[in-house]
């Protein structure tokens, strides 16, 4: 495919803010995408040349990209600066002068996607002398060949700022309308118990997409013929409203409901929108059922919702049910991987197996000629296993030899090494980016590894299993050692005084509440679902991203300070919520200083306006407030009232900060307690 079509799609996408409009912009795109070329065009729709659970960065500073745009179109850096300061844009500058260029030279050479999506990844590769200049080259040797229009999206990926407003809600939502047969009729031409779903273009019988028993799910059976034509009407909710009887509206939606929570549920284990895809091209809805995890590769972790009380914990989960302390520490995904059955060749973190290192093969395989290698990712799917030696070695003491895949979910939390307490994550959360130094900082902040769930064992999913299957398997394969690596602390109980005395005794133990997990549950990769709730006696904290600060003045001179925080919307968008100026310090021994935060923002900051500056949207910190406010003033429509800055969440990343929906439902909460 050439690089321009996705551009004039970017184009389109950038040009409107509606939802339905720009999911359509994306599923005549993803309907023309052939297999070989899905996965470079998914990711770049998202920005991005590394899937997501690939922790790979293409580190290109900003003026690294103006030194490649001066390189490409001979327009003098200072000149670029300035425009630059005027639009906020670079992929916009860029644009301007390729076009001016353009008139003036004739022959280029046609950009691919695979020629961009290829010199985009070569970015992140290089280290060393000379990595400036090489990556400047990369660039401008793609904006030579490009088109004005491709300037400005290739400058804006390596930016990694693409303002295309693309979420992943809509993504979803493209797949289901470029992916699934048209919706014009439902003909139960069974054979057995198969039905298949009536295209236009006719769906061939092998292309059965819908199973009896998935019919029987969303209670369609009794619903004849659907009368929506063709998909532009699917497009436009108006069109149903007005013309198709309701019977026909609700089956649509309910079709759509159902179809959009598979591909959710698939994207949500392989965290691949074109493994999605491929799946649903070649065994429609049983492909997506197939899509399965597997050690090495990061699942998104399970959430849990927030209830008041034990009393409304029992409400919510059902009694009896399990408790479990909760802890204050840091989620950690354990993977133990068999390296004979996890080569994927997509160079995602499973080939880390072939390097030769001391920690890949546990003396015990050596033996029976299995490689096994254990791999550690936070929530964010960021790879820690180096950070966290100690850890390693716990898992291959503690965790039965029997065991050779599996994936744990576990939650590290800190202790003082002298008098074994537990600590608050910040006294932990400095090991999770280190990079020298390790082992020292790991005597100095030990962790203790608190297994809660089990995921994969040996071959085998375990998500669809019960809860208490799961937690009995994995009392059978860990040899609990306090202060290593232990289960979790447990009791199963229908009797509120006696879940309130172990609430206590979890805070006492200096931990951060408890949790209250359904027996019978599933685990769904991804999903708040109320499958477990938590309970902490202080009031719910947000997890937001910076996205813009306010040069400090006086004694605050040379410090960002002021930080304007988001919150993120259904569609993945960042929607501001406010502006968080206390609870950061000036001295280094209180805590986090304002130096320490602009340092890390200063590698982030996209545009500057007088005293203003905007930020990519990277770094997390938790915030605390008295209220949540109704308010025109920042995009979400809330506003935080005295918001307090808590701590750094070096652990979390814009995939991982508050949505909207806990905002809304955080805010419905106070008011009905009033
Ligand atoms: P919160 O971050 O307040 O939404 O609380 C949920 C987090 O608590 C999870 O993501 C885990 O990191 C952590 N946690 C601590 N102990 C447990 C436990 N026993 N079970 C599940 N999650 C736990």
């Amino acid at each position: 495919m050439k690089y321009i079509d996705l551009c004039e799609i970017y184009e389109k996408l950038e040009s409107t803010s509606r939802r339905l409009e720009k999911t359509y912009y994306l599923s005549q795109l993803i309907k023309k995408t052939k297999a070989e070329e899905l996965s470079e065009v998914m990711l770049l729709l998202e920005g991005r040349v590394f899937p997501l659970w690939d922790t790979r960065k293409l580190g290109m500073a900003s003026r690294s990209v103006v030194k490649a745009i001066n390189t490409a179109t001979g327009i003098d850096t200072d000149k670029i600066e300035l425009e630059w300061k005027k639009t906020g844009d670079l992929g916009i500058v860029s644009e301007m002068h390729t076009k001016q260029k353009k008139q003036a030279t004739l022959f280029s050479q046609e950009l691919t996607i695979k020629k961009v999506f290829s010199n985009l990844q070569k970015l992140s590769g290089m280290e060393g002398q000379g990595t400036v200049d090489m990556k400047t080259k990369l660039v401008a040797e793609l904006l030579t060949s490009a088109k004005p229009l491709e300037a400005r999206y290739i400058i804006r990926t390596v930016l990694e700022d693409m303002r295309v407003g693309v979420g992943s809600g809509s993504l979803r939502d493209a797949i289901v309308w470029s992916e699934f047969p048209l919706i014009i009729g439902l003909e139960l031409s069974g054979e057995g118990d198969q039905f298949y779903f009536k295209d236009k273009e006719q769906i061939k019988p092998d292309k059965t997409i819908v199973s009896k028993s998935e019919f029987d799910k969303i209670n369609i059976l009794k619903i004849k013929a659907v009368g929506v034509e063709n998909k532009e009407k699917i497009n436009d909710k108006e069109k149903i409203n007005d013309k198709d009887k309701g019977n026909d509206k609700e089956l649509a939606r309910e079709l759509f409901n159902y179809f959009t929570e598979k591909v959710e549920e698939a994207y949500n284990i392989t965290n691949d929108w074109a493994d999605v895809i491929i799946a649903l091209r070649e065994k429609g809805l049983k492909g997506l059922s197939e899509i399965n995890i597997k050690p090495g590769k990061p699942v998104k972790v399970m959430l849990y919702q927030k209830a008041a009380n034990i009393t409304e914990a029992f409400e919510r989960v059902g009694k009896p049910c399990a408790f479990e302390y909760k802890y204050d520490g840091f989620r950690l995904e354990i993977h133990i991987v068999d390296c004979k059955n996890n080569i994927d060749g997509k160079g995602g973190v499973v080939s880390k197996c072939n390097v030769d290192n001391e920690n890949d093969v546990d003396s015990r395989s050596k033996k029976d000629k299995t490689q096994k290698k254990i791999v550690l990712f936070t929530r964010s799917f960021e790879d820690v296993t180096e950070q966290f030696p100690d850890v390693v070695e716990f898992v291959k003491k503690y965790v039965s030899e029997d065991v050779k895949e599996a994936i744990l979910d576990s939650e590290a939390v800190g202790f003082n090494p002298k008098t074994t307490q537990y600590l608050p994550f910040q006294s932990i959360s400095q090991r999770i980016k280190r990079i020298y130094n390790i082992k020292e900082l790991a005597k100095q902040f030990p962790v203790e590894v608190n297994v809660f769930d089990m995921l994969y064992h040996n071959g085998k999913s375990m998500i669809n299993e019960e809860f208490h299957k799961r937690r009995a398997l994995l009392s059978k394969i860990i040899d609990p050692h306090p202060r290593k690596m232990v289960l979790s602390r447990i009791i199963i109980t229908n009797k509120e005084e006696e879940a309130n005395k172990f609430y206590q005794n979890s805070l006492d133990a200096g931990n951060e509440g408890v949790m209250a997990k359904n027996l019978e549950a599933i685990y769904k990769p991804g999903s708040r679902v109320g499958y477990g709730v938590k309970v902490k006696p202080v009031m719910e904290s947000l997890d937001l991203v910076i996205t813009g600060a306010e040069w400090g003045e006086g004694k605050r001179k040379g410090w960002l300070t002021s930080f304007v925080v988001a919150c993120r919307d259904e569609e993945g968008n960042i929607v501001e919520i406010g502006k968080v100026g206390t609870g950061i310090k000036e001295l280094e021994e209180e805590g986090v200083t304002f130096n320490k935060l602009t340092e890390m923002l200063k590698p982030s900051i996209k545009e500057e306006k007088g005293q203003e500056v905007k930020v990519k949207p990277k770094i997390v910190i938790e915030v605390h407030y008295e209220e949540i406010q109704k308010s025109p003033s920042y995009s979400s429509g809330y506003a935080l009232r005295f918001p307090r800055f808590v701590r750094l969440r070096e652990d979390r990343n814009v995939n991982d900060i508050s949505t909207l929906k806990q905002v809304e439902e955080l805010y419905r909460g106070q008011r009905g307690r009033k």
